[in-house]
């Protein structure tokens, strides 16, 4: 019998994927992205306007698609110059289908004139946990955090994703995200933060679950030795 549950993350983002993974190494849990589930899963329209919205939308979606235990996360970069842009079209910054690369120029760019006091900015993350077999009426448990930060003039640094190398975190002494180690940049940052505040939560669903795997076996040993 497993002593684990699937935890499917409804994302393909492999730098998000891997920071949960460290994250909640802790747990009983094996971090699986949807895809490796229904291989042919669409992807949903992020069409909403704030980062919840997104988060409850992709959770909700990967969850009913795959009756698995779903985590779902949206982030972004919100910068104060640019009245809170990119926000929650941090990923299609540049366009749809826009590479770090290509958002990180584009950010440049907007921010070209912008003096240094002014380049303030906070990454946001928003986390949803989805379970299928809830009640119809429970809703999604939701965790949030942020990290407040500057943009730089230059990219700086090699790890992360994403716009890391031109985010200075305040609590790092103004080091680019992308300079952090994993460790370092889990323990600052938004990501980190939510996940932290769901863990407890997250936590009790899976004990419940492993519980009720335990108490399903003991009666019928036979459904779970196949
Ligand atoms: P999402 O997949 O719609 O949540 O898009 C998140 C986008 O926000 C990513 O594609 C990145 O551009 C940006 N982003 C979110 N979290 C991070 C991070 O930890 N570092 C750098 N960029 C991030």
């Amino acid at each position: 019998m497993s002593s684990k549950i699937t935890l499917v993350v409804a994302t393909a983002n492999k730098g998000k994927l891997r920071e949960f993974s460290s994250i909640f190494a802790e747990l009983p849990v094996q971090i699986v992205p949807v895809a490796e589930i229904v291989p042919s899963a669409p992807s949903v329209v992020e069409d909403g306007v704030t980062f919840e919205q997104n988060a409850k939308k992709k959770g909700a979606f990967a969850a009913g698609l795959t009756m698995m235990l779903t985590l779902a996360d949206d982030s972004g970069l919100e910068v104060d110059a640019l009245g809170g842009r990119p926000g929650v079209r941090s990923a299609r910054f540049a366009g749809e289908h826009a590479t770090d690369a290509e958002n990180n120029a584009a950010l440049l760019d907007a921010l070209t004139e912008v003096d240094e006091d002014a380049r303030t900015a906070r990454f946001r993350c928003v986390l949803s946990l989805h379970d299928p077999w809830a009640p119809a009426d429970q809703p999604p448990i939701l965790a949030e955090g942020a990290c407040e930060g500057r943009i730089a003039r230059e990219g700086r640094g090699t790890g992360g994703f994403g716009y890391d190398p031109l985010f200075l975190v305040t609590e790092k002494g103004g080091r680019a995200m992308a300079e952090l180690s994993d460790a370092e940049k889990n323990e600052v940052s938004h990501r980190g933060r939510a996940a932290r505040a769901l863990l407890p939560h997250l936590s009790r669903v899976v004990t419940q679950r492993l519980l009720d795997v335990e108490r399903i076996s003991r009666r019928r040993p036979s459904l779970l030795d196949k």
